[in-house]
């Protein structure tokens, strides 16, 4: 197998360093993104899948090249994509997914019971879909705005009696509500501070909304995980900042905000869960975790530049091992499919180049997929009875971080000997 040599990887690194006088800039410090962190090659939105009518038309694909910041340490993208494209017609409804839920049940729970909220408090959740999340909180009597852009979803948390504002969240929405005498005791933003194109216009939205001893919550994927666990295929164009303590300990400093304590979940495949509070009225005692977790991302690189590029030659050598392994059974005569659709699957595949030579198709459980074409590379998506059918060798499985949950589901394709491919970190056969 050829590994890249020490003279490849030296000018990998030299082309990083020329093209890092000019481009683009880092979206909190206006930095220079001349340093590449991962490029994963062109590729269309991981969430356009292609039906049947359109297969033959064209696409659009854009760079999906993850850089650091030199200036700050910030792991980005450059938005190609606008929040509208992106928010106003959102799709995804969290109350479908059960163990969501329960997340956030429990969360409403410690929340209340940790920092005291009552019926004089005011809970504000950003991004806050189909009121998931806030049902909880006025289900306990304490008042509830959640804030949401996409028109569809905000109207199912009405109808469950959480008051909705369809707006996008920044400086200019909570200077308004400030205005109006509404400033938030608990403020939650879940697995969206990742995605907003104006990452300094939505965290000083939240410096300004907090209550003078109110908590700002904010959860979000970890940086440190992704490059342990080699989560490439996490990265997407929707997906913009990618955070490891560090860098968002720095944006909320910028804006005023002192982060007091800090929890590692597992949901997304490995976020962390900010504390944070007013850095000039909070209260909040400052949890050592805060600097436990810190010296970590230091020892493991992540307070430099250097620290940052081990990981595209790992992700490279990802790519090659897994289209090894594919090819020597293509050629042995063996069939592969895929199980899943997501959209992680599809950064996968198309940064791979698979096509349907390698992989024949993908099963999805969800009606909307079924019959329609994954996103660049065109590969069928059919329904799960396809694989009773087709009985194929290998099963590779997209959604990895269900893949416990899956190989359960899909233990009768054992009696025909099937065996199960998981992709990430390193291709594993179960
Ligand atoms: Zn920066």
């Amino acid at each position: 197998m050829d590994m890249p040599t020490i003279q490849e990887d030296a000018l990998d690194r030299a082309d990083a360093v020329a093209s890092a006088n000019s481009g683009p800039r880092c979206r909190f410090c206006g930095g220079s993104l001349g340093v590449s962190f991962v490029d994963l090659g062109m590729s269309p939105l991981c969430e356009s899948y292609v039906p049947a009518e359109s297969v033959n038309a064209v696409e659009a694909f854009y760079p999906l090249h993850a850089r650091v910041c030199e200036g700050c340490l910030l792991v980005q993208l450059e938005a190609f994509v606008s929040a509208d494209a992106i928010f106003s017609e959102y799709a995804y409804f969290s109350s479908f997914s059960d163990s969501w839920v329960e997340h956030a049940r429990r969360y409403v729970e410690m929340a209340v019971g940790r920092f005291g909220l009552d019926e004089t408090s005011l809970v504000v959740e950003l991004a806050s879909n189909d009121g998931y999340l806030l049902k909880h909180v006025v289900e306990r009597g304490i008042p509830a705005l959640g804030v949401e852009p996409a028109a569809n979803v905000a109207e199912v948390a009405r109808a469950q009696g959480v008051e909705t504002i369809v707006e996008f969240f920044g400086v200019e929405l909570a200077t308004r509500l400030v205005a109006g005498g509404r400033r938030a005791d608990l403020l939650a933003a879940n697995n969206v501070m990742a995605h907003v194109p104006d990452l300094n216009d939505f965290v000083g939205g939240i410096g300004i909304l907090l209550a003078d001893r109110g908590v700002a919550t904010i959860e979000v994927p970890h940086l440190l995980r992704l490059v342990e666990q080699n989560q490439f295929d996490t990265i997407y164009h929707e997906h913009f900042s990618y955070f490891s303590l560090l860098s968002a300990r720095r944006v909320l400093q910028a804006h005023g905000l002192e982060l007091f304590d800090v929890e590692e979940l597992k949901s997304h495949g490995g976020s962390l869960r900010y504390y944070a509070q007013r850095a000039d009225t909070g209260t909040q005692p400052l949890s050592p975790r805060v600097e436990e977790l810190a010296a970590r991302e230091r020892n493991l690189g992540f307070d430099t530049l250097e620290g940052h590029l081990a990981f595209a030659p790992r992700v490279h050598e990802t790519k090659w091992r897994l289209l090894e392994f594919l090819i020597a059974k293509r050629r042995e005569g063996k069939r592969i499919c895929g199980y899943g659709a997501p959209g992680k699957g599809n950064t996968l595949l198309n940064f791979c180049g698979i096509r349907t030579d390698l992989l024949e198709y993908t099963v999805d459980r969800n009606p909307y997929k079924q019959g329609m074409f994954l996103p660049g590379t065109h590969i069928p998506i059919k329904h799960p009875d396809a694989l009773e059918q087709d009985q194929p060798d290998y099963i590779l499985i997209l959604p990895w971080n269900l893949k416990e949950e899956i190989i359960t589901q899909l233990s009768h394709t054992r009696e025909w000997g099937a065996q199960f491919i998981i992709p990430i970190p390193e291709v594993q056969v179960v």
